[in-house]
């Protein structure tokens, strides 16, 4: 038994949170025990180890909902829009994957940046070959992550070295998926692109696999207003990018669809009768001048939402930093676009941690300190010149996620083991 002693914060399902000043959370065989305060904590188990991180907050391991794995070293390169940008930076790089040295590298620094800054689950895309989306899987195994990964599939409209036929694209997945999908903590994820680079028949085939083997689907929806004006010409048939999903059967309530920026009521309907779910993306979003989703609109009615970092259209993988980009383009889409309430940051946390976990349909398992699930745990410092024992819960919160000086967390907990990052500079780089 293990006592981590600090300020905790524990969110709900409801968009509360609970906070203890002098908190702790007793950890046995990788899993939470109790989650309370110190004293009670400390008497009730007297012969406990203790690990004192004092002022610092302990949260739940972050959920990145959303992000690309062979994209991270074109993180705030370029100043295009979605397709040009792909073009000259995404696609070359991508196309870097079939070396399996490199893929391996890249993968390990990937997951290295990931958990040392508190992301402890993540759903991911991998580059377009099958080897290198084996080679993340591997590597997420073996740092312990919890990681959602599939390959990007696309079989038109892009490149010639990442597009393969939708036949080719589905029976590698089905490979990938029946080697990895629930080893330990990993899943397979379907990964259509988007409907640019995806054929009618490579998303049907995709709908089906997912029907008969439980899979979650991820892709991108309405990110762009070119990126719709060209779904629009390449599926006339259709009435909206939303519809063509959804005609095509990709829709259900294991779809993740990033970014629905740009979406009319009768779309927003659809993925509500779905119960599919939007991933604001919100940094990618302005680093690409996509737009700004309404994320507290699609709260009020109800509409599944999460937060990934879309790393490249994103700049950073912190959670804690697209947090408060959701926070402060939800303040932005009121001012310029229709008056709204505002995301607040305690919302933006919970949609970090227990709402995704929720969508993922793992939160009996992570996103939040109950007892009984794993002990995936992250400690970030608060600004030094802040004094937390005069802070209310929820400016505690808010100074977490504008900490914008230390995204680094101080320690992070997988499983309720330390995780010892192979980087050489470890806890100590503030990038
Ligand atoms: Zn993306």
């Amino acid at each position: 038994m293990k006592l981590i002693k600090g300020i905790i914060i524990n969110p709900f399902e409801d968009f509360s949170v609970k906070l203890w000043q002098s908190g702790a959370l007793a950890i046995e065989k990788g899993k939470i025990a109790e989650c309370g305060n110190f004293k009670d904590l400390s008497n009730k188990f007297p012969n406990a180890e203790i690990l004192d991180f004092q002022n610092s907050v302990i949260i739940p391991g972050l959920i990145d909902m959303h992000t690309h794995l062979p994209q991270f070293t074109a993180m705030g390169l370029g100043n295009g829009e979605l397709i040009s940008w792909l073009e000259s930076y995404i696609f070359p790089l991508e196309s870097k994957f079939t070396d399996e040295k490199f893929a391996r590298e890249q993968s390990e620094i990937f997951f290295d940046r990931l958990l040392r800054r508190g992301t402890t689950s993540a759903v991911i895309y991998s580059a377009p070959h099958k080897l290198a989306c084996d080679i993340a899987f591997e590597v997420a195994k073996e740092k312990k992550i919890r990681a959602f990964i599939g390959k990007t599939m696309m079989d038109k409209n892009s490149p010639k070295g990442l597009i393969a036929t939708a036949e080719q694209n589905i029976a590698d997945s089905i490979e990938l998926a029946k080697k990895w999908h629930n080893d330990g903590k990993m899943q397979y994820v379907l990964t259509p692109r988007f409907a640019i680079a995806c054929s009618a028949e490579l998303m049907k085939m995709t709908a089906e696999v997912a029907a008969l083997d439980g899979l979650f689907v991820q892709t991108h929806l309405s990110e762009n207003l070119n990126e719709i004006a060209q779904v629009k010409k390449l599926f006339p048939d259709f009435s909206s990018y939303t519809e063509v999903y959804d005609k095509l059967g990709i829709l259900t309530e294991r779809t993740l669809l990033a970014h629905c920026v740009h979406l009319s009521d009768n779309e927003i309907e659809i993925i509500k009768r779905r119960d599919s779910i939007a991933v604001h993306c919100p940094a990618s979003n302005k680093f690409l001048s996509s737009g700004i989703m309404p994320a507290k609109k699609y709260l009020k009615e109800n509409v599944n939402l999460a937060i990934g970092s879309d790393v490249a259209g994103g700049y950073s993988q912190s959670l804690l930093n697209e947090a408060m980009e959701a926070v402060e383009c939800s303040k932005l889409y009121s001012v310029l676009i229709e008056k709204q309430p505002i995301l607040s940051p305690r919302e933006s946390l919970c949609l970090a941690t227990i709402k995704a976990a929720e969508h993922l349909k793992i939160s009996d398992t992570v996103g939040n300190f109950a007892s009984g699930k794993s002990a995936d745990i992250a400690v970030f410092d608060l600004p030094d010149y802040l004094q937390a024992d005069l802070l209310s819960e929820d400016e505690i919160i808010s100074s977490i996620i504008y900490n914008i000086d230390n995204r680094i967390a101080k320690a992070v907990f997988i499983d309720g083991e330390l995780y010892k990052s192979n980087n050489t500079r470890g806890y100590d780089e503030k990038l």
